[in-house]
């Protein structure tokens, strides 16, 4: 069976206002002792898929190119070492401008990742300020030649719309920006003020300057109409590539597939259980020191909420749910099951229905949550 590997690393510089993700800064102490766990978890998930092949790698956080390009290396060694993988796996990892240099990218090409993701999020020094990023519009320019001198040719740039502060203009002009830049994908992600986040607590207190709805509105359409005309087609909700270059791990989450994620927060999909592992990175690191599994929670959910998940995931994609492969999962007819629901939203414009296949409409694109809950049981 192909599966995926996923690698959190959980550090940060400094924790940017808008972020909920399980990544904390300060930690520098706990970055050698987490490498030393992470790579016996890894050994340990060797031994269970000793049968898989790991078709695609993950090194997500936080920000993995914090660590040293030894520690890097280290952990891609003991992939090699713990897991088979595919000849063409993809092997990705993100990076922050500002955490990368020829050494680490370089580290990183020889251990065998060949994709990487900047986190850039806009091109205005302005607002990378105001949004707590470490790095300057320049330093992500940098970021990116030297990830191609490095021999990557496969990079993903990661940009916001909806900023406190921001303008139809400076979004035109990062997307710009970043096309020009020679990438091969581009995901862009509206901001959601999360809780308990200091941009969560600013709002609450009136002191962020969110964009107007209609702002906002006019942000979201230039991208999803702008990036398909520069040979950068949507293939999924935030998610825009070049042909081929569509991110093969992030598309296991969506088509349903299983993978195993390593590290402190990360979570599995395995067997078709859940599995959470601790989120507490100290704890985490006690966990695997003592031997003991580092998860958290494990959970099979039932028969109903598999399928919802099942659909909405595949609704993200561009390509949708295809009527056979819900069919062979769950041995159920989909219209059996939701053929009401269905046509209220195709008759809402949300859904399109065609032979074997049901996607998302341009509207449904947009308004994807309602999509989404109309499912949950
Ligand atoms: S760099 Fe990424 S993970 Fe770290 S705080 Fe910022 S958004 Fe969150």
């Amino acid at each position: 069976m192909k599966t995926g590997l996923y690698i959190h690393i959980p550090f940060c510089q400094q924790k940017c206002l808008y972020c909920d993700f399980p990544s904390y800064d300060n930690l520098a102490h706990l970055y050698q002792p987490y490498v030393t766990a992470l790579c016996q978890e890894i050994s340990g998930w060797g031994g269970v898929l000793s049968r898989d092949i790991i078709d695609t790698i993950y090194i997500g956080g936080g920000t993995p190119t914090l660590l040293s390009a030894d520690s890097l290396g280290t952990i891609l060694e003991c992939v090699h070492k713990s897991f088979a993988i595919d000849k063409t796996a993809e092997i990705s990892i993100e990076a922050n401008p500002g955490t990368v240099n020829q050494e680490k990218l370089l580290a990183l090409k020889s251990g065998g990742a060949n994709r990487i993701s900047f986190g850039v999020q806009t091109f205005s020094n302005e607002l990378l300020k105001s949004i707590g990023r470490i790095h300057t519009a320049n330093q992500a320019i940098e970021a990116v030649r030297e990830a191609h001198k490095a021999g990557f040719d496969n990079i993903n740039l990661d940009l916001m719309y909806g900023l406190p502060g921001q303008s139809c203009r400076d979004l035109e002009n990062s997307v710009r920006q970043a096309i020009g830049l020679g990438v091969t994908h581009i995901s862009a992600y509206g901001l959601k003020v999360e809780d308990g986040t200091p941009f969560a607590a600013m709002d609450r207190q009136g002191k962020l300057r969110l964009p107007e709805e209609q702002v906002d509105e006019e942000m979201y359409n230039f991208t999803t109409e702008f990036l398909p005309k520069q040979g950068f087609m949507r293939y999924e909700i935030s998610n825009f590539s070049k042909t081929g270059y569509e991110c093969r791990h992030n598309l296991k989450y969506w088509q349903y597939q299983s993978y195993v994620g390593v590290g402190a927060a990360a979570h599995s999909f395995f067997q078709e259980e859940r599995l959470s592992n601790i989120n507490d990175v100290s704890q985490y690191i006690y966990f695997v020191e003592k031997g003991k599994l580092p998860i958290e929670e494990r959970e099979k959910p039932d028969r109903d909420i598999a399928m919802a998940e099942y659909i909405f995931l595949a609704l993200r994609t561009v390509q949708g749910l295809s009527l056979s492969g819900f069919k062979n999962y769950f041995n159920c007819d989909f219209f059996q099951q939701y053929g009401k629901i269905a046509s209220e939203l195709a008759k809402k414009n949300l859904i399109v229905v065609k032979e074997n296949q049901i996607s998302l409409t341009i509207t449904g694109m947009k308004y994807g949550n309602v999509v989404f809950r109309a499912f949950l049981p």
